[in-house]
């Protein structure tokens, strides 16, 4: 084994094993290798991380005012751009993404630093006319000290976003990475020590979901909770909250429409339709994982869409090959079930990528693939699969679009393909999304873009001022002056 780490949390500005000293191992998905590994947390590490956190709340970050805040996550936003390089690498070993879109994420994480830090000092409250004789104030106060527990698909950037905001508006917090990809998130939280943040207001617990994710979810002094993962892990978390009335954020799955009218600019969209169901071998939570298509359209999308899934090189990430593999054996194993599955129900297999000659055989790889003539009612057409799996179906009216577009339990996002205008604005008011876009599409969008989802995508928004003020809640003062 070639440079084999121990990573330890880090609580109250200290790195530490876990009590007990129990470790998980940390594996490669390109390569099956061990390389490193880290804390399996318990209850009483969570209760010690919270602790340090609630008195960093009421001794340091409480008095720290919001200009002081927005320039020490200004500071953290820089360093991660000076270790933009060595981040990425790492995140890449870690996850197996590809080396350039891990680039790219850390981009992404210094952004949400730069812009909840320059709005730290804007968010205020509001006078409001009452009775004569008084002055009333609506004041914004930050919720205390907060929960966050963070996927395994975007480690950095799903962490940024709403450790972000919670610090910029004054709030400390826990932070449950998860067991599959803690080592940006560790990373993140030196740094953040080297930019001025006070210790104990970011404190970083590494262990397992059903351990340390359940213990936070229930601890009593998390004043709200930012959960993003499975739809199911998020009724749990928010059951949790619930025992204890605290509010929850979930941003959960999706199974997001790409929707293909006849008259579409096509070779502005296939690339687009391509990178959304690619990009991060689909473990996205907004990965436009279904295409829906005008039946006198089908066979010119579908061929052009086969011709780019064919040509998709899948290899480790660190090679930068168009898909990387999945975080591990247990996703490989069930997308690639999945689709053995819809084969064997009669779904067409369009197109699938190649594995290059130098893959490890112990890599988590799935070629990706495109299938076409899709029952709407079959499983794959409606759960998520998690993969790069792209389904194809076709529709013959716009009405018959909108019922299959929101013909599923999910709602994170949607995008329309069409020159029409009256067409276009139909649409988007009529699809169940948190996020609709028109002849493009960001998965989740910008981060200056309110994002979350309707049905079982989740609850709550995420992203611009709206993810700021999530973070915080008001407080009303009466004042009688006569
Ligand atoms: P998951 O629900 O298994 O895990 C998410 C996090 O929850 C991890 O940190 C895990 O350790 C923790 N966890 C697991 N069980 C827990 C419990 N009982 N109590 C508290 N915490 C627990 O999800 P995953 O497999 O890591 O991520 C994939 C899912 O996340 C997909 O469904 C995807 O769509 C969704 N996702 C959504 C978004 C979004 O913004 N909407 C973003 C990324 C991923």
């Amino acid at each position: 084994m070639t440079n084999f780490q121990s990573y330890e949390n880090l609580i109250d500005g200290r790195s530490q094993p876990a009590m007990d000293g129990e470790t998980i191992d940390v594996i490669d998905p390109a390569t099956g290798e061990q390389f490193a590994n880290i804390p399996r947390s318990k209850t009483a590490d969570v209760a010690s991380a919270v602790e340090s956190s609630e008195r960093a709340y009421r001794q340091v970050w409480q008095k720290t005012s919001a200009t002081d805040r927005g320039r020490i996550l200004h500071r953290f936003s820089d360093l991660i751009l000076q270790h933009q390089q060595e981040l990425a690498a790492q995140e890449c070993r870690d996850t197996g993404k590809p080396m350039k879109q891990a680039l790219a994420d850390m981009v992404t994480c210094a952004r949400y630093f730069e812009y909840y830090g320059g709005a730290a000092d804007k968010l205020h409250g509001e006078t409001i006319p009452f009775v004569s004789g008084t002055t009333v104030l609506a004041v914004r106060v930050p919720h205390g000290v907060t929960g966050h527990i963070v996927p395994w698909n975007y480690p950095g950037q799903i962490f940024a976003r709403s450790v972000a905001a919670a610090l910029a508006a004054g709030n400390t917090c826990v932070v449950k990475p998860a067991e599959d990809a803690c080592l940006t998130p560790l990373h993140f939280a030196k740094l953040a020590l080297e930019a001025g943040l006070p210790a104990g207001v970011l404190n970083i617990v590494c262990g397992l979901g059903r351990e340390a994710g359940a213990a936070l979810a229930a601890h009593p002094s998390i004043a709200h909770l930012s959960f993003t993962g499975s739809t199911s892990t998020g009724a749990a978390v928010a059951e949790a909250a619930a025992r204890r009335h605290a509010p929850v954020t979930l941003e959960l799955g999706g199974k997001s429409p790409q929707i293909v009218f006849a008259d579409a600019d096509l070779d502005q969209a296939i690339p687009v339709i391509l990178n959304a169901i690619v990009q991060n071998a689909g473990q996205t939570c907004a990965a436009g994982s279904r295409v829906l298509i005008e039946r006198s359209a089908y066979d010119k999308v579908m061929s052009l869409l086969a011709a780019r899934f064919a040509a998709l090189k899948v290899g480790p990430g660190r090679e930068d090959n168009d898909v990387g593999p999945l975080i591990n054996r247990v996703q490989q194993q069930k997308v690639q079930r999945l689709i053995d599955e819809a084969v064997g129900d009669g779904i067409q297999l369009v197109a699938q990528g190649q594995l290059v000659p130098n893959a490890s055989r112990q890599g988590c790889f799935v070629l990706p693939t495109l299938l076409g003539g899709v029952f709407p009612d079959h499983s794959i057409a409606r759960e998520e699969v998690f993969g790069p799996v792209l389904v194809a179906l076709t529709f013959d009216s716009e009405e018959e679009a909108i019922e299959l577009a929101n013909g599923t339990e999910y709602g994170l996002t949607a995008a329309v393909w069409t020159r029409d205008g009256g067409r276009q604005l139909r649409m988007a008011h009529a699809i169940d999304a948190g996020q609709v876009f028109i002849n493009n599409y960001g998965a989740a969008g910008g981060v200056e873009l309110p994002f979350g989802g309707m049905k079982k995508s989740g609850y709550g928004r995420e992203k611009g001022i709206e993810g700021l003020v999530a973070f915080t809640t008001v407080k009303t003062i009466v004042l009688k002056h006569g």
